[in-house]
């Protein structure tokens, strides 16, 4: 018989792959997904953090089943649908006054990124845009136009993009040299490199995820905000990985002293479902009529997913939860980062977490070990990846429903896995073709 990960290279496209070992899972229950072995795996990933509620959320399935009980179409386009008025009324509460314009529904990250990027600069006239090297805000054409991940360096910027280094303390000289020289990037562009009156908006991600987990110096953003104000720039934050009470309040740009002008939401929105918002000013994310739009954007069955996601991180205190158990974490990566001497640096806010892994005295990143690392974690029943511009920063993205008991679990197998590797149990030959990012 062959196996479904043979079935799935078989069949499915390499395109869409990003694949760090022969994971095929059958079905799944809150912080844990069934192998095709029949092995639990407890999930640190929830999908790149698309699964905030765990998988299988009861409130998940009967907003779904209700919302297809009698089902008011497929589209938003040419018709009101109560789902998705519902769900821009919500999200219109929950953002800054600033930002409390219109909302738009779209399926991922990427659309919405992209539907903000195109609205900017028509609502502006304005042709330039600023964001940050390692800034990923999506995989189509026009969500790359405004990031600046090395990984998708083959596909074209948008030709008035400009990008400066977010602040990375730790390799940096530490939280104040970091800032300054990304602050400093940004007056010498706004000072006359660009023309400072052209540019349209400034993307963020308050923590700079598939970048490396990057957590910006108190006060860095709030100064950004101050030099974007000072220029009519509009804040974009791209809330899409980091938001919805998964680094412990509400929104990720909470912990940062901003408000940004508009705010972008994906993944966990769905609670496993595609669907993205974003929620911006009148005069830009109401910009004209048919400006952006796809024959699903905020169908009734994925809005309804999402209020169902919205009322169960109020209900059940994930947020809190969040908070509570991401410290909880934190604190057992910290153990391990005494035992482990890979482990250069554990950061990130709530259950938004990353571990570094570098070796030697020049914190070389230790790329291979941590490909390693989670290769040999997977096979002891741990799900997690890794981010980062040199690919050697394990990401924790789990459930926020995640225990203290499981963060434990995870952190025993996680420990296992690094000693093995540092034995030579796997090695470089052992993860050909799972090459990752
Ligand atoms: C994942 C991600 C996106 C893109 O979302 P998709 O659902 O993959 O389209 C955008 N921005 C950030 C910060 C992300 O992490």
């Amino acid at each position: 018989m062959v196996d479904l990960y043979a079935r799935d290279a078989a069949a499915l496209s390499c395109m869409s792959h990003l694949r760090f070992f022969p994971q095929a899972v059958t079905g799944g229950q809150g912080c844990w997904l069934t192998s095709d072995d029949g092995r639990e795996l407890l999930d640190f990933s929830g999908s790149w953090g698309a699964v905030g509620l765990g998988h299988a959320h009861p409130a998940i399935r009967e907003a779904v089943t209700r919302a297809l009980t009698s089902q008011a179409g497929a589209s938003l386009l040419s018709s009101a649908t109560e789902p998705a008025v519902e769900l821009a009324e919500q999200l219109l509460s929950l953002v800054p006054e600033r930002a409390g314009g219109r909302v738009w529904l779209g399926h991922s990250g990427s659309d919405a990124n992209e539907t903000v990027a195109r609205a900017v600069l028509a609502a502006t006239g304005r042709s330039r845009i600023i964001a940050f090297e390692g800034g990923y805000h999506g995989g189509t054409t026009g969500s790359v136009a405004v990031s600046g991940h090395p990984v998708q360096d083959a596909v074209a910027r948008l030709p008035g993009l400009s990008l400066i280094p977010f602040p990375n303390p730790f390799r940096d000289g530490g939280p104040e040299a970091a800032a300054e020289r990304s602050l400093g990037r940004l007056r010498a562009l706004l000072d006359g490199e660009i023309p400072a009156s052209d540019v349209a908006a400034m993307f963020i991600e308050p923590i700079q995820s598939d970048g490396g987990m990057l957590v910006a110096p108190d006060g860095f953003f709030a100064e950004v905000q101050t030099l974007c104000r000072q220029h009519g720039i509009l804040l974009v934050c791209d809330e899409v990985k980091v938001g919805l009470g998964r680094t412990g309040l509400l929104h990720c740009f909470q912990h940062l002293d901003i408000e940004p002008d508009i705010v972008v939401f994906g993944k966990a929105l769905g609670g496993g479902l595609p669907i993205s918002a974003a929620v911006g000013p009148e005069a830009v994310m109401n910009h004209a009529s048919a400006f952006s739009f796809q024959t699903l954007h905020g169908n009734p069955v994925c809005a309804s997913a999402a209020l169902a996601v919205l009322d169960t991180i109020e209900r059940e205190g994930l947020t809190e939860n969040a908070a509570d158990v991401g410290t909880h974490l934190a604190s057992g990566l910290k153990r391990l980062a005494r035992q482990h001497p890979w482990i250069g640096e554990v950061r990130g806010k709530g259950l938004a977490l990353g571990a570094e892994l570098t070796k030697g005295d020049d914190m070389a990143p230790a790329s291979l070990e941590t490909a390693l690392t989670v290769y040999r974690a997977h096979q002891l029943g741990l799900v997690l990846y890794y981010v980062g511009v040199d690919s050697n920063v394990l990401e924790f993205t789990p459930p926020l429903t995640l225990t203290r008991s499981e963060a434990d679990r995870g952190l025993s197998i996680l420990d296992q896995a690094l000693s093995d590797v540092a034995r030579g149990v796997i090695g470089a030959d052992d993860i050909t073709g799972f090459e990752g990012w």
